[in-house]
């Protein structure tokens, strides 16, 4: 029999803004959902789980990671019950039960302990610096092994217990059943779906949207690989540097575009942001940016005289490596990923 846990709504709402409680079982949001299917039925079944309490069925889902949030659900809902948002919301819940710290549940749930978490990351820059003397040549390259540390911790400290946890909730404690060729088979989905997000377009009146994603998610990754890989701030072949400027101008130039989004709140998928979507897009726009900006101080000749815009750079890049990439929005990338995997590795066997 379903657990139920009368104080699970009560729990969900810290996590978003929506009121499920209105909803009276319609099932119009279901109808309208272009991505919705007889198989995999959502958000209506989602609004009745968590009305009911029934966690552990919303632990084991990946349905709301079936969900590219484009919003339909809610503007055709008859009581403003917010079925889009409940997903959303759904998906930030999730994230904290797959984190084995508890850090990620802290952070969404208790917007003072973001700020406090982002003040002593820039209060650790500036230790580290004044312990430097503030030399720009050595603070520059203690941040070139910075990424390449935290990428590697964060993956192996956080992301792969986190995705075993999320396999395990989804598909060894529910009792699927899956041979292990499944995994192999499937594979080329989790690429897929991480690179392209294919499904998203999928939405009603979603491509412009698609794009968007789309050209951040490679963005973001190369400018992560010219920065990473082939030392961007370091490099003297032509090649790396306008690869810099450029993937740092898509990242800079898209973000600014949710941003303007979120602000205009015309479309229903940006009508409600959390201090987690906001905090995201924001730091996109201060990554590519700031970067930009380096790059261009380095070449001009000007950063040994600015070392504040550096500093301003790695505090930056310090607290998205540290906070929102490992605890934040950014993961929903990751999980909605491997919830396509898990969908693809259980179809197989229907
Ligand atoms: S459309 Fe609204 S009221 Fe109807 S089932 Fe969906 S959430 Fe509930
Ligand atoms: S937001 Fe869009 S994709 Fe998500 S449940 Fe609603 S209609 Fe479906």
């Amino acid at each position: 029999m379903a657990s139920i846990n009368t104080e699970y709504g009560r729990d969900l709402r810290k996590y978003g803004g929506f009121d499920f409680n209105a909803c009276y079982n319609c099932g119009t949001c279901t109808a309208v959902c272009s991505l919705s299917t007889e198989e995999d039925s959502f958000p209506r079944e989602m609004v009745r789980f968590s009305v009911l309490g029934m966690e552990d069925d919303i632990k084991s889902s990946l349905k709301p990671w079936l969900c590219y949030y484009c919003g339909e659900c809610t503007t055709h809902c008859p009581q403003t019950a917010n079925p889009g948002e409940l997903m959303m919301s759904l998906r930030r819940w999730l994230t904290s039960v797959y984190d084995w710290t508890g850090l990620s549940g802290l952070l969404y749930r208790f917007l003072p302990a973001t700020v406090t978490a982002m003040i002593l990351a820039a209060a650790a820059v500036i230790a580290f610096s004044a312990s430097r003397d503030f030399n720009l040549p050595e603070i520059m390259k203690a941040g070139h092994y910075f990424e390449m540390i935290a990428i590697g911790t964060v993956l192996a400290v956080i992301f792969i217990p986190n995705l075993i946890r999320m396999w395990w909730f989804t598909m060894l404690k529910p009792g699927i059943k899956v041979p292990a060729a499944n995994y192999f088979k499937a594979a080329a989905d989790l690429f897929i779906h991480m690179f392209t997000q294919k499904r998203a377009r999928d939405c009603e009146d979603n491509n412009f949207r698609w794009l968007e994603h789309f050209l951040l998610v490679i963005g973001y990754l190369a400018l992560l690989f010219t920065t990473v890989v082939l030392d961007w701030f370091s490099s003297s072949s032509l090649f790396v540097i306008i690869l810099g400027y450029l993937v740092s101008a898509i990242v800079f130039i898209v973000t600014i575009d949710f941003v303007s989004g979120r602000i205009r709140k015309k479309k229903e998928v940006s009508r409600f942001s959390h201090a987690s979507d906001w905090m995201f897009v924001v730091w996109l726009v201060l990554m590519g940016l700031s970067a930009f900006a380096v790059r261009l101080f380095i070449d001009l000749g000007w950063l040994e005289n600015n070392l504040w815009l550096y500093l301003l750079h790695l505090t930056v890049l310090v607290q998205w490596a540290l906070i929102i990439v490992p605890f934040g929005k950014w993961t929903h990338f990751l999980y909605r990923s491997f919830a396509m995997y898990f969908h693809s590795v259980k179809s197989q066997v229907k």
